[in-house]
């Protein structure tokens, strides 16, 4: 059996959390004339996440409402037509941003092919989720594709049972701790932490040594590392 390696999306084959950021600094400028404070405004939209997320799930449409509700807490009661026009405008860039791959990541693939059984696991609202990797160029990597609600441990353990995969041999690559390390280290598999610097706060987590974690600091050191680990037979 071919040994698997499966990728997460956002921000370990292409950018994804810079255009949230980008949204972001839109919407501080946007509404710094009724909330100059930055850190308050941030702090309004952490909370609305923190409620909405659960709720409504992750995707560009729902962090847009979180937007707008963030600007009606701050704003109250007053009459803000022209503020939720320039929002839904931010959102619109949002939504329509370039697919930015990673350099090296689609050679990379390419290389790993022969040698593995690639799969593609990504978090968040199926039909963005899709769309985005239509416009990647890079579907055809891949023998699996999943979208899942949330990479939990429970979505891992699900995910092996569906796929029939050996633990002992499936790697999880990818930038979050919190969706892709973590979980899939408690679910039994590898994982392969990349960090990207741009990584959202809501993923951040402390990764441990663990005797199943690898750390490389580009996918294109990914098949050299897995190389070191399990040397070619000629
Ligand atoms: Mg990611």
């Amino acid at each position: 059996m071919k040994k698997c390696l499966i990728f997460d999306a956002d921000d370990t084959l292409w950018e994804n959390n810079i255009y949230f950021e980008r949204a972001i600094e839109e919407f501080l400028e946007l509404i710094l004339p009724i909330a100059p404070k930055r850190e308050c405004v941030l702090g309004v939209l952490n909370e609305v996440e923190k409620e909405s997320i659960p709720l409504w799930g992750y995707g560009s449409r729902n962090f847009i409402n979180s937007l707008v509700e963030t600007f009606r807490r701050l704003y109250g009661e007053h009459d803000g037509a022209g503020y939720l026009s320039a929002i839904e405008q931010i959102g619109e860039r949002l939504l329509n941003h370039p697919m930015d791959i990673i350099p090296g990541v689609s050679s990379t693939l390419e290389s790993l092919r022969e040698r593995y059984r690639l799969m593609l696991f990504t978090k968040g609202d199926v039909e963005e989720q899709s769309s985005k990797v239509d416009r990647s160029g890079l579907k055809g990597h891949f023998d699996c594709i999943e979208i899942t609600e949330e990479k939990t441990t429970d979505a891992y353990h699900e995910l092996v049972q569906r796929h029939i995969l050996d633990r002992d041999f499936t790697f999880m690559v990818g930038n979050s701790p919190r969706s892709d390390v973590l979980p899939a280290l408690r679910a039994g598999l590898w994982a392969v932490f990349v960090p990207h610097p741009h990584t959202w706060d809501l993923e951040h987590e402390e990764v441990e040594p663990h005797p199943r974690l690898l750390v490389a600091q580009s996918l294109r050191d990914l098949p050299s590392l897995l190389a070191e680990l399990f040397p070619p037979q000629d």
